[in-house]
């Protein structure tokens, strides 16, 4: 249903076994991009993942370990015969950066549209030139839904959350007992009201209970904060910052604006996410695995992430 990747797991610096902050999104043949950290560009090749179809950059902060590869990815992405806008989105400052970054790129064949800091979710839906914004209130039978959230730390940073929302089942017995041709069936499906024999029907009344979709939250760099546990709430996969694995780290993760593995398995926890995804480790950390034991008795589905994790993601239920 929804395959990610981690494409990079480190912070700060790249290292030889390490590329910095990135994660891709596919979904419905189509992929969106969470930072794009120097080193991306190989970290996709290695995972032999294509340029063409990345249609949304979702960028957490302007830190150089989470967007340097910016630049280098644009320029590809225009060498693989893209015509079809891309949507970057990011905190405040995002437009002058990438403004700046394309004064090295002599020419784009597409064009780039910024959304900085945006108050209100973002709506994606899958057209043929691949997931596109679209302005609505309705959330009915959307593809993706973005959402934002403000974190804490040294520069405005922005965690995100990615729903795919799941439609109700439509109940036949219903449409049979009102007569229903089964050609306006799908409209009913889709969530459209129709009017048939001169009668109007809701389509509610022949859709079932609500069902939960997939929810994805990425949330990196930030202290830890009370409003994460809400935005993270029931993740289905909760991909966080653990750029200390030590917990006597603790001072350096506060001076910093980082969070421990601790603080984290505690936001995973309070959030009833399914399970935690720890990424964005310090260079000094040449072993995260050896600080898993620390956490199992906060949150035991913890996986330590490193470069090139993959995982499927289907609706449960
Ligand atoms: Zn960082
Ligand atoms: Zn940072």
């Amino acid at each position: 249903m929804l395959d990610i990747v981690l494409l990079g797991s480190g912070g700060g610096m790249p290292m030889p076994n390490r590329h910095l902050s990135s994660l891709l999104i596919k979904y419905m043949g189509r992929k969106v991009l969470f930072d794009c950290g120097e080193g991306c560009q190989v970290a996709m090749r290695k995972v032999k993942s294509g340029f063409k179809t990345i249609d949304i950059i979702c960028i957490s902060h302007i830190h150089g370990d989470h967007i340097f590869g910016l630049p280098g990815l644009l320029s590809t992405i225009g060498n693989s015969e893209r015509t079809a806008p891309i949507t970057i989105i990011g905190p405040v400052g995002i437009s002058n950066v990438i403004k700046g970054m394309l004064v090295s790129i002599a020419y784009l064949p597409y064009d780039i549209h910024i959304i900085e800091d945006p108050k209100s979710p973002i709506i994606l839906n899958s057209t043929n030139d691949g997931l596109e914004v679209v302005e609505s209130d309705d959330l009915f039978g959307k593809n993706i839904i973005l959402n934002t959230l403000e974190l804490d730390h040294s520069a405005p940073c922005l965690g995100y959350n990615l729903l795919i929302p799941r439609q109700p089942k439509f109940l036949p017995e219903k449409a049979l007992e009102e007569g229903i041709p089964k050609e306006l069936w799908s409209l009913l499906q889709k969530g459209e009201s129709i009017q048939y024999n001169e009668k109007y029907y809701e389509s509610d009344r022949f859709l079932g209970e609500e069902r939960k979709g997939i929810k994805i939250s990425f949330i990196t760099d930030t202290r830890p904060l009370r409003e994460i546990i809400d935005f993270i709430d029931v993740s289905d996969l909760f991909i966080c910052e653990g750029t200390y694995g030590d917990n006597d780290d603790l001072d350096k993760a506060i001076l910093n604006k980082h969070m421990t593995f601790k603080e984290a398995a505690e936001l995973a926890k309070l959030g009833n996410v399914k399970e935690l995804l720890l990424t964005h480790f310090s260079t000094a950390m040449d072993n995260p695995e050896e600080y898993l034991d620390g956490i199992e008795d906060i949150f035991n589905k913890s996986i330590i992430g490193y470069d090139g994790f993959s995982k499927s993601i289907t609706y449960t239920n």
